[in-house]
């Protein structure tokens, strides 16, 4: 069935993402938003856009009634829930489809599957998917948790089952540690997930985190689009992704390609999908999850492949068969993707709310910035504290760590404080550059006092007031004198 009006579940710039698309594609778009966003690029950009009330989450975003009857005032015929917020719920997959309107994702069953990351590992098992050593049942007992960890060794990982977002896993190095570790992790699990189900891992030593991108549609179709190496990590969370992994060889992605594909398979999925994998220094990979619906990191694959994924997830939704087969599927090039949150790297990356006072994007062949905000906007404390995510595509890695060099350079930020010090620092760092990177990375080598305070809110200010300045008397004509070089406050405050 072919969708008319397309109501998009979501804030910031995947909403903006999405509604791009589906403008492209000829469907008519709905944006809903919270008391915080009235004002948002997104918001203006859809065609219809309906207020659900105020700003925290669970009385808007996560409102699942309010989005549904909007989605029936408004006469859309299918949802689309980005990333976060209810996109991995089933309750709202199954409520719209109850509702006789179209989810862009997943059916409920293997949403509720793969939510659950002891019966997806169960689930796969049956398909001869490489596990993390560990115990494939909840723990429920110390006495259980001890014999697990003693027979795959520690040091360990307690899991939560239900658990997201790099939160609810704790590591255990020695057996004495055990019991204050386990219960901490149980009685999180249950406030954090409201499931007090754990499980145990071996915690493997220097991995890399690499994910393979899938898409099926809803007849038995299935290709992957290569991986992703996301291992640049902070607390377990994604801080810079590219593709493809400089780790990966050919022999490898195709042997984790085939996997994820089986993983698919497992639970009858549909649309696009991405399965994440450990795989230790040897090359041996190892399922963790799986993500049914569409990742922050998603612009890097359609970078190397050319696939607008938002658009494959729109025609799989129609009932459409894929317009495409694996081996017409191809890498070219390679892309960076740093996330530009209003964090202070320099005082452990604590949030920095406040206007953005100077907001000025990079530009030029191989740029794409995905961002949800304006010059003059406030970030709102209720939400991620992303303000873009800073792309970068090029022939090959090293060119393309140049352009990002290059692209977060230009980029002007004043009013928050950013963590585009810290991409840059990371852009010239040896083990960055070489590939050979781990998610210990963040750990092993970055120390605060590594970013040159250059970049002051103050010194930026005063910078953004000399060049308006400057700008201003160069229109009413020449003030240089002939031998004088004309000097950038921006270049002065770098050096
Ligand atoms: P989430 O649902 O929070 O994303 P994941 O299982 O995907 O949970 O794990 C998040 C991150 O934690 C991984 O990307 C990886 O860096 C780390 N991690 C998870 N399991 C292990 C493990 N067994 N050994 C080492 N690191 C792990
Ligand atoms: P470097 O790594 O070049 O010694 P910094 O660590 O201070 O310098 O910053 C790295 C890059 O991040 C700079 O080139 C700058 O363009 C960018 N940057 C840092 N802070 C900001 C900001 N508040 N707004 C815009 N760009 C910034
Ligand atoms: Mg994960």
């Amino acid at each position: 069935m072919k969708i008319k009006k397309l109501l998009v579940a979501n804030r910031g710039e995947i909403s903006l993402r999405i509604l791009r698309t589906a403008k492209e594609l000829g469907i008519q778009t709905i944006a809903v938003y919270s008391d915080a966003d009235q004002g948002a690029p997104y918001v203006r950009f859809a065609d219809e856009a309906v207020g659900i009330g105020p700003s925290n989450a669970s009385q808007s975003y996560l409102h699942i009634e309010k989005i549904l009857e909007v989605a029936k005032t408004f006469k859309a015929d299918a949802i689309h829930p980005g990333y976060g917020f209810l996109s991995e719920n089933p309750e709202f997959a199954r409520k719209i489809i109850e509702s006789g309107l179209i989810f862009i994702g997943p059916t409920p069953e293997a949403m509720a599957l793969m939510g659950n990351k002891l019966a997806a590992k169960k689930a796969v098992s049956d398909y001869g998917i490489p596990l993390v050593p560990g115990a494939q049942t909840p723990i429920q007992h110390l006495e259980n948790a001890k014999m697990v960890a003693e027979k795959i060794g520690y040091p360990i990982l307690i899991k939560a089952s239900a658990g997201g977002g790099g939160k609810g896993m704790r590591i255990v190095h020695h057996p004495s540690e055990i019991n204050e570790q386990l219960e901490r992790a149980i009685s999180e699990a249950q406030s954090s997930f409201g499931d007090p189900s754990v499980f145990i891992e071996k915690l493997i030593l220097s991995p890399k985190h690499i994910e393979i991108q899938i898409l099926a549609d809803h007849h038995q179709n299935i290709v992957h689009l290569f991986e992703r190496e996301c291992s640049i990590q902070r607390r377990h969370q994604k801080v810079i992704e590219e593709a493809p992994s400089p780790f990966v060889n050919a022999e490898l992605r195709a042997a984790m390609g085939k996997a994820a594909v089986l993983v698919a398979k497992a639970c009858g999925y549909q649309g696009a999908g991405t399965v994440e994998f450990i795989v230790d220094k040897d090359r041996n990979f190892f399922f963790l999850e799986m993500n049914t619906r569409l990742q922050v990191e998603h612009p890097v694959t359609e970078m190397i492949t050319g696939v607008d994924l938002v658009k494959e997830q729109i025609e799989i939704a129609e009932g459409n068969q894929l317009r495409f087969t694996q081996s017409d599927l191809k890498i070219n090039g390679h892309a960076l993707e740093v996330r530009v949150y209003a964090e202070d790297p320099q005082n452990n990356f604590l949030p920095s709310t406040g206007q953005l006072k100077t907001y000025i994007t990079p530009k030029g062949p191989g740029i794409r910035v995905d961002d949800g905000y304006v010059e003059g906007m406030e970030i709102p404390v209720y939400y991620d504290p992303m303000i873009a995510k800073l792309i970068v595509y090029a022939e090959n890695r090293s060119l393309a760590i140049e352009k990002m060099k290059r692209a977060i350079e230009e980029y002007r930020i004043i009013g928050v404080k950013t963590t585009l010090s810290f991409c840059h620092w990371v852009m010239k760092h040896e083990s960055f550059q070489s590939g050979k990177f781990t998610t210990g990375f963040i750990e092993d080598y970055f120390k605060p006092e590594m970013l040159q305070d250059n970049f002051s809110t103050e010194e930026l200010e005063i910078a953004a007031l000399i060049s308006t300045f400057h700008l201003k008397t160069q229109n009413a004509g020449p003030i240089l004198q002939k031998d004088q070089k004309p000097k950038s406050p921006w270049r002065k405050n770098r050096i």
